[in-house]
């Protein structure tokens, strides 16, 4: 095999860690330095040169898209086709793991995965079995609970019930429940893929045996965010003799609140001895300028391991910087602007809308769509997660076990079928103080006649149509039992008369979905059922991009789903105090400089051009907010910055909300935005935000030592600086 060319596209320090001989490997270096590069011809350099079997091989990376990337790339470069190789997410080879060794793992063999929303239905349903109230004990807290203390690797058994925080006892009971239902049900959420796959490894040495003999060499990129127990979990496949190969970047550590240790990558080093590390400071993807902006943004963190980047390319143009009077105004610039990029010969696909929070998408998506053009939403509501969709897919998970009880409480009533909420609660009481799955108890209280014989008589009908639409669609093709199962359960009809533009949507996201399951292509290795394999591959897929693969469309995501990519032009919006920095992160320092990663994993996305946008007004849950520009805006070298400003035209009418604030007149003498005031209780501050007007003015203060509060004028004691 001539392998020759897998050297030639390197700089010499990406040559010394691709060619590097056998042991402990850390790449530590700057975003787009060429670290997954390294990584992927590493895998074909091992297999092309060394003549490793691809059956040695694992390796890890962030997401699906990246794992489905690096494989294409391998073969491109070695002209075969890698099977046996292990490529995957964390999630993604736990589920693998689990499938080929349910026995070992106490699994029932058509397990079936729990995603976050189903999750939260769960938990809910569950504190209300245990009669806590949801004021006192939020379900999603409840559910932080169960996922903080399963990244960590902690089972209920090994919290102490002794604690002395009462909120703490009651969440140990939930997470008790909840593993019982979880296991009743033959359900596995994401945080369990992990600590199970871990578990399983952990406590069956002939397994973990068979596995660290078979992958001498595992390869790990992004690893600044690995939390604890994806870093046990790395630990059992690799054992003492393996080699690890490591990629990452401390300064693009941006999962800290969902557990990710940055220390991992810090401690790795001490960890294996005789570890060689490689720095790459040469960056290829982005112009001087991005460069220039991005490196001092990052600069205002502490305790960074420090790197220098730089590039042999031009300065390009400078950053563009827009100040939009409201949301509306910024999501109509970002249009306009994609389309002009369009029109002088730029690809759609080339184009990324960035953002902090998922919710501020849905106004650019709404001008995306006025303007007819086609984009495609990474990660926020996937089309997996809509309604509709998982109605559908609940009545398959149905079919594939009936004793999945989420499935079955989901879609006991939906269409309406007369089963009333008063029969679902009887049944939920009982099906857990038997300790049985809701179907075992619906059959068995139908037969002691234990319900009125209206309420029986529809609880019989539904169950009858599980078993009807399993016979029916035993041996169908899998869209012909999807599209069977959406007409006679009476799911498309119930949706079709749901009035207005949503019911369409509603309809034509159920048609995709006949689509998407004639174009799954199942993969026979994986041991299931075409009907479960799907069903997995959409709990583990879901959202990694959506749209017609063959439209030219905009890219949209979060700046956390934004990792690893790279896109000619970025757009980088909501640049704003409160919003990015996220308000939650300001009182602490660690929380802000993962911000201040993350606004450095954002810019550094861009090649050619980075644009900078804010409102100044922006309606986020239901009212209006005044922010000022964010704090990292600041950081940026303002010889770097060209500044756009929004220009009132005639044509276009102010939206009401200017109206209204015109109205209402300037921001309170004394508060402007940014002005310094002092607080009679929580002492001095800066004014953040504004809203309403008169008696009802509220303003938003950060305060040195109080953090940030809303206050109504009119009661609050602040005085002007
Ligand atoms: P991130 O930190 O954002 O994940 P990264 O370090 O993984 O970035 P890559 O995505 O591997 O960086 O590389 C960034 C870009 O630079 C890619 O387009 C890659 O093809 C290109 N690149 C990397 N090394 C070289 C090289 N030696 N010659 C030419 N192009 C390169
Ligand atoms: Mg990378």
């Amino acid at each position: 095999m001539d392998v020759s060319h897998l050297l030639n596209d390197l700089n010499d320090a990406q040559r010394d860690a691709v060619a590097a001989a056998p042991g402990p490997l850390l790449v530590l270096a700057g975003a787009g330095s060429g670290k997954t590069r390294v990584l992927t011809h590493r895998v074909a350099w091992l297999v092309g040169v060394e003549g490793i079997s691809p059956h040695s091989v694992l390796a890890v990376t962030f997401t699906n898209k990246a794992a489905a990337e690096m494989r294409s790339r391998i073969e491109q470069m070695l002209k075969v086709p890698v099977g046996g190789l292990w490529v995957g997410t964390f999630h993604g080879l736990s589920h693998r793991l689990l499938r080929s060794h349910w026995r070992e793992a106490g699994l029932p063999q058509g397990f079936q995965i729990l995603d976050g929303d189903d999750q939260y239905r769960l938990i809910r349903r569950i504190l209300k079995g245990l009669n806590l109230d949801e004021g006192y004990y939020p379900p999603r807290q409840a559910q932080w609970f169960i996922n903080h203390h399963k990244d960590e690797g902690r089972r209920p058994e090994q919290l102490s019930a002794a604690q002395a925080d009462p909120q703490h006892r009651e969440y140990l009971r939930v997470y008790r429940s909840y593993e019982e239902t979880c296991r009743r049900s033959g359900l596995v959420d994401f945080a369990e893929l992990l600590l199970r796959a871990y578990e399983t490894l952990q406590n069956d040495a002939r397994l973990r045996e068979h596995y660290q003999a078979r992958f001498r060499h595992i390869l790990v990129d992004e690893f600044q965010d690995t939390n604890r127990i994806q870093y046990a979990w790395l630990k059992q496949f690799a054992g003492t003799q393996n080699n690890l190969f490591i990629v990452g970047d401390d300064d693009q550590s941006i999962y800290g609140w969902r557990g990710a240790k940055v220390e991992n990558i810090l401690r790795f080093e001490s960890d294996h001895p005789g570890t060689k590390v490689v720095r790459l400071e040469q960056n290829y993807r982005s112009t001087g300028n991005i460069l220039k902006a991005a490196n001092s943004v990052i600069d205002h963190n502490s305790g960074r391991l420090g790197k220098k980047l730089w590039t042999s390319g031009e300065d390009g143009e400078p950053i563009l910087l827009y100040t939009a009077y409201n949301d509306l105004e910024e999501a109509r610039f970002v249009v306009e602007s994609i389309q002009e990029w369009a029109q002088s010969g730029g690809k759609r696909s080339e184009v990324a809308v960035l953002y902090r929070s998922n919710a501020q998408s849905r106004v650019i998506e709404e001008t995306l769509m006025n303007a007819g053009v086609p984009y495609r939403v990474y990660g926020g509501l996937r089309f997996f997660e809509r309604a509709e969709i998982k109605d559908a897919l609940a009545y398959l998970r149905l079919l594939a076990g009936r004793h999945d009880d989420p499935s079955f409480d989901r879609i006991a009533n939906v269409p309406t079928r007369g089963i009333g909420l008063k029969t679902l609660e009887i049944l939920r009481e009982t099906a857990k103080n038997a300790e049985r799955s809701l179907w075992d108890t619906a059959q068995q209280i139908i037969a002691s006649n234990a319900l009125p014989t209206r309420a029986a008589l529809a609880l019989k009908a539904f169950l009858d149509l599980i078993e009807r639409l399993a016979q029916d669609t035993a041996g169908l093709p899998l869209s012909e039992q999807v599209d069977h199962v959406l007409a006679q359960s009476g799911l498309l009809e119930h949706y079709k008369k749901e009035k207005g533009e949503k019911g369409e949507a509603r309809v034509e996201n159920l048609e995709e979905l006949v689509t998407a399951t004639g174009n799954y292509v199942h993969d026979q290795a994986d041991g299931l059922e075409p009907l479960s394999g799907f069903l997995a591959h959409a709990a583990l897929e879901a959202g990694e991009g959506e749209a017609e693969a063959w439209e030219d469309s905009v890219q949209l995501m979060s700046l956390h789903s934004a990792k690893g990519l790279e896109f000619p032009l970025v757009f980088l919006t909501g640049l704003e105090e409160g919003l990015f920095p996220h308000q939650r992160s300001m009182d602490e320092t660690g929380r802000l400089e993962e911000e201040r990663r993350l606004c450095y994993v954002g810019m550094t996305r861009a090649k050619q051009r980075l644009v900078l946008t804010l409102a100044e007004v922006r309606r986020l849950h239901g009212s209006e907010h005044y922010s000022s520009p964010s704090r990292f805006l600041g950081e940026i070298d303002a010889k770097l910055i060209k500044e756009l400003r929004a220009q009132p035209t005639l044509s276009r009418p102010a939206p009401v909300s200017m109206v209204a604030a015109a109205a209402k007149g300037e921001a309170p003498p004394g508060m402007r935005l940014g002005s310094r005031v002092l607080h009679d209780t929580f002492g001095e501050g800066v004014v953040m935000s504004y809203e309403g007007a008169g008696a009802h003015t509220r303003v938003q203060v950060n305060f040195e030592q109080a953090g940030a509060k809303w206050l109504v004028l009119a009661y609050a004691r602040l005085h002007a600086m």
